[in-house]
């Protein structure tokens, strides 16, 4: 069981207002709420302006379930980078009598763990993932390569904590480049900029940084390090109710890692096939939720009507 990492005081009391004004909805457990109808509205809300603002760059729309395939899981290494945050699903495989009994230590609320076998799936730790398989499956991409629009989906990570702003299960809103690695570079960086405009339009004061994963263990701290030091990934910073600055954005830069474990290609004339890189960038719908409330108030109507504009409330 992870450990839970209870929130600062700062943290505690803004989840209290936020349950206490209807934005969230308890559900028992630390990280998974519910969410009412003033936070959807300015979820949905932000939702739409990166919907619209990566439109002029005709993105193909795709659309995945919350779960994965757990060989995808597996193929690209998630256990080895982050195997304190996954999720997996396990479902009951017996007879009669061993389901009697899970039923029994169930009602107890005793563990019923033993009649659990693993399933094929997983929750999804990210929106992109089932993306590079789906392109891969097309064979060698034409020059320029694609853009998909993953929408905004749930993504779990096994972390529950205190902080509103860490949350288990929460949208993610990915948009994924591959092609040259110059054109996944350029669109990497013209994305960070642009997300600061996003960001700062609806009253957010949102800086970039350079960033690395919470990658697992002593290796990953090196691993991490690296990260930083090649600028693979940024993040973009609003303060929430954290001593330091959240995370509401990140870009990452792949490199080569998708392309070697589902052999993304790009097409050439000469047959001489070479590999493509990927990019991705993901919005945490939820955080800049919560950055907007922390900024403007827990009163909604009262919020500048520019925002609201912005927002389309
Ligand atoms: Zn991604």
């Amino acid at each position: 069981m992870a450990d839970f990492r209870p929130g600062t005081p700062d943290q505690e009391e803004f989840l209290r207002e936020l349950l206490g004004a209807g934005y969230l909805i308890e559900s028992g457990v630390p990280g998974v709420y519910g969410r009412g109808e003033a936070f959807e509205r300015v979820r949905l809300g932000f939702d739409a302006k990166v919907t619209a603002a990566s439109e002029e760059e005709s993105p193909e729309h795709m659309v995945f379930p919350p779960l994965l395939p757990r060989r995808q899981m597996e193929d690209v290494g998630y256990l080895q980078s982050f195997p304190h945050l996954a999720c997996t699903v396990f479902s009951f495989d017996g007879d009669e009598e061993q389901a009697a009994e899970q039923e029994h230590r169930a009602a107890a609320h005793e563990d019923w763990s033993d009649f659990q076998e693993m399933t094929d799936l997983v929750l999804k730790p990210a929106a992109c993932y089932p993306v590079y398989p789906a392109i891969a499956a097309r064979g060698p991409l034409a020059p320029g390569g694609v853009l998909v629009d993953a929408g905004g989906t749930y993504v779990f990570r096994h972390e529950p904590s205190g902080d509103p702003a860490r949350l288990q299960a929460f949208h993610q809103r990915e948009i994924v480049r591959i092609g040259e690695p110059e054109t996944v570079v350029e669109w990497r960086n013209r994305w960070r900029d642009r997300s600061l405009e996003l960001l700062r339009s609806v009253g957010l004061d949102a800086v970039p940084d350079v960033a690395s994963d919470p990658f697992f263990g002593r290796s990953g701290r090196l691993l991490a390090r690296s990260q930083r030091a090649q600028e693979l990934k940024f993040e973009v910073l609003v303060q929430i109710a954290g001593p330091e600055p959240t995370a509401v954005a990140s870009f990452n830069y792949h490199q080569d890692h998708f392309s070697a474990v589902y052999g993304l290609e790009m097409a050439a004339d000469d047959g001489g096939d070479t590999t493509a890189h990927t990019a991705c960038l993901g919005f945490g719908l939820e955080r800049i939720t919560l950055a907007l409330v922390r900024t403007h108030g827990l009163d909604q109507e009262g919020w500048p009507a520019a925002v609201l504009a912005e927002l389309g409330i």
